[in-house]
């Protein structure tokens, strides 16, 4: 019989090794950045359009290459930073495994310009799909310049696979903040679709982090310094105060990596005990320093774990490190002494709303403000946010009051009747039809049975129309602030916040300004309170950076669907008679009733024969 085994192609073989190194646009700028650092460049810059899609391109001041490496460095296993298999154990560089160039050039249009320094002239290559098509001698500056561009075009299913935009930029945001924190002392630009997104100057840790997610950070930071024979760390944590909804600023690097460890994580959280709100996560900024001897970084190409000789006493030195950070650097919430407490308007002024008397029986004036200066994430005005927005829960879910929100008023506009399958007699003679349970749900009576609905998916769906609708004709209501509302948000935060203007507009938001970290908002929507303006925000930009997006994405859905989520009445909310049969006659005057945004059931249908056959 004859031999039936071959060996690959070479281009056949770097195209599956890319499927391994590059999943997307964001691990060709780690590939190429990392690249960039082990030559040993001071200013490094990321050039990206359309995601990465069209075009990723890093040009660094490194050490460039010969024409002999220049060619070389696309080969695969062509590496300059091992010789040996024991050279694995002492890294100092980002590289090693000499495939990524190889992978990247198997699956892109890729340009590569280098020059040495004591070189007069440097080399210009071209390849598409492994295939190398110019060579040639060009005049181009000391240091290395490679373009990435039409990613996949040689593999549409992989293409194909790309997400949306706003996903694929997040990915990349995420890798240029891990290495550039890991970094501070090389400079960094990056440029999207020809805006400038980040200058970084090189700087010292505290300034990099502040100069990557806004001037507003440096009063959340408390240094973190521990130095053992085992481990050092250094960096900063945030203060439990601003404390995030959402993990975005958690960054743990070794040996100057970055690297994901959920047991490296709890330490963190252990440290914290207590000191955070619920569903909050605190940001931090640690670099870990060990012997490379006692680490084994897992050496496949995209993997960010490692493993540690000895995780148990990292996880007490760490522990240990953070929570004296934390009781060393007084954690109370810092004083706002630019506030000018003539603007503390008391909350019931702040919505264009009627008047209502709200007492809250609970008040005690000489009792503690706990929440009085915890700002609600990057809120401005420290106190009065802060205390009013804590005011608007006190009472409402734990102490069982009467809600304070003035819901009947501010969410009912629409005054659709309700669909027939009710009980009209009841109605008729007002008796009550709708029942609250455990503050979750609600039992309304119906012809053949009874509907136990779920409150908070119910009016997420409710909300969801509404804005849907104001998003879509254009015709929001908007209320006016007295003051105009200054947020802070970090520049990319900004850059979502500016592709969904528009949208936010037509619900009622009216911007005076967006620049680069600061937000000021006029007006906002007849159904948003004021004090939720934040919020509603910070979860939009979460929302927009993890939406896994499917074939109808669009920003208005998402926008919708966020700000729904964040003002739906919530489980634990407890309703009156009136709030209750409102909910249940605006939800079933909706388009789609039955499912929440997210495709959640809102409500399940008993029927006395139901209930009949369960007593026999
Ligand atoms: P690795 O980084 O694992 O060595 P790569 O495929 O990423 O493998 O790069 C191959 C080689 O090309 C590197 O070892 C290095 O010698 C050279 N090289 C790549 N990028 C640069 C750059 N920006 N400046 C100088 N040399 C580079
Ligand atoms: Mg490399």
């Amino acid at each position: 019989m004859a031999d039936i085994i071959q060996l690959l192609p070479d281009h056949v073989a770097n195209q599956i090794a890319a499927g391994e190194v590059v999943q997307r646009p964001a691990s060709v700028v780690k590939e190429l950045m990392e690249n960039a650092i082990d030559a040993g460049a001071s200013l490094i810059k990321l050039i990206i359009k359309d995601a990465g899609k069209t075009l990723i391109q890093v040009i660094d001041n490194g050490k460039g290459m010969s024409v002999t490496d220049a060619r070389l460095s696309f080969e695969r296993h062509a590496t300059s930073k091992i010789r040996s298999a024991d050279d694995l154990f002492q890294l100092h560089t980002k590289g090693f495994r000499g495939e990524a160039l190889a992978s990247i050039a198997a699956i892109a249009h890729v340009e590569l310009k280098t020059k040495q320094e004591q070189e007069e002239v440097g080399t210009c290559i071209e390849i598409e799909g492994s295939n190398v098509i110019s060579q040639e001698v060009v005049v181009t500056p000391k240091g290395t310049s490679i373009a990435v561009k039409n990613l996949f075009f040689n593999i549409p299913a992989r293409r194909n696979f790309l997400k949306s935009n706003p996903v694929e930029t997040r990915h990349i945001i995420d890798e240029f903040h891990r290495v550039v924190l890991a970094h501070p002392s090389i400079g960094f630009v990056m440029f999207h679709n020809g805006s400038e997104s980040f200058n970084l100057p090189e700087s010292n840790y505290r300034q990099r982090i502040v100069n990557v997610f806004g001037s507003k950070t440096n009063e959340k930071l408390v240094p973190v310094e521990e130095d053992t024979e085992v481990l050092k760390v250094s960096g900063f944590i945030g203060k439990p105060e601003f404390a995030k909804k959402t993990r975005g600023e958690q960054f743990f690097f070794v040996n100057d990596r970055y690297i994901k460890s959920a047991y490296l994580n709890h330490a963190i959280g252990s440290a914290y005990e207590g000191l955070l709100k619920d569903g909050t996560h605190a940001s931090y900024f640690l670099n870990l320093t060990v012997d490379p001897q006692t680490i084994d970084i897992n050496i496949h190409p995209t993997k960010t774990e490692i493993k540690f000789d000895d995780e148990h006493t990292l996880y007490a030195i760490l522990r240990s490190a953070v929570k004296h950070s934390l009781g060393q650097f007084n954690i109370a919430p810092v004083l706002d002494f630019d506030r000018d407490s003539n603007l503390d308007t008391p909350y019931s002024y702040q919505q264009n709303k009627m008047p209502s008397i709200e007492v809250d029986n609970s008040f005690n004036p000489f009792k503690e403000e706990k929440g009085a200066s915890t700002t609600v994430s990057n809120q401005t005005y420290k106190k009065g946010e802060g205390a009013s927005w804590e005011g608007l829960y006190v009472g409402l879910e734990s102490k069982g009051t009467k809600t304070q929100r003035d819901f009947s008023e501010v969410q009912f506009e629409s005054d659709q009747s309700e669909t027939s399958i009710f009980d009209e007699a009841n109605q008729i003679e007002q008796k009550q039809s709708t029942y609250q349970v455990h503050n979750k749900y609600l039992i309304s009576k119906i012809k053949s049975g009874m509907l136990v609905i779920d409150q908070n998916r119910a009016h997420q769906r409710v909300l969801y129309e509404e804005f849907l609708q104001h998003m879509t004709v254009k015709e929001a209501m908007s209320q006016q602030l007295l003051f105009p509302l200054e947020l802070h948000f970090s520049p990319q935060e900004i850059e979502i916040i500016n592709q969904l203007k528009n949208d936010l507009e037509h619900t009622g938001f009216v911007f005076k300004s967006v620049n680069k970290e600061l937000v000021e908002i006029t007006g906002v929507p007849v159904s948003v309170p004021e004090s939720e303006v934040s919020i509603i925000l910070e979860q939009l930009i979460s929302d927009v950076e993890h939406e896994v997006p499917d074939s109808n994405f669009s920003a208005t859905d998402l926008l919708a669907k966020s700000m729904a989520k964040s003002l739906a009445i919530k489980t634990g909310q407890s309703l009156n008679r009136v709030e209750q049969e409102h909910l249940v006659n605006t939800l079933f005057a909706c388009k789609e009733p039955n499912v929440s945004p997210v495709n959640k059931t809102t409500f399940i249908t008993m029927t006395v024969d139901e209930l009949d056959r369960k007593f026999v």
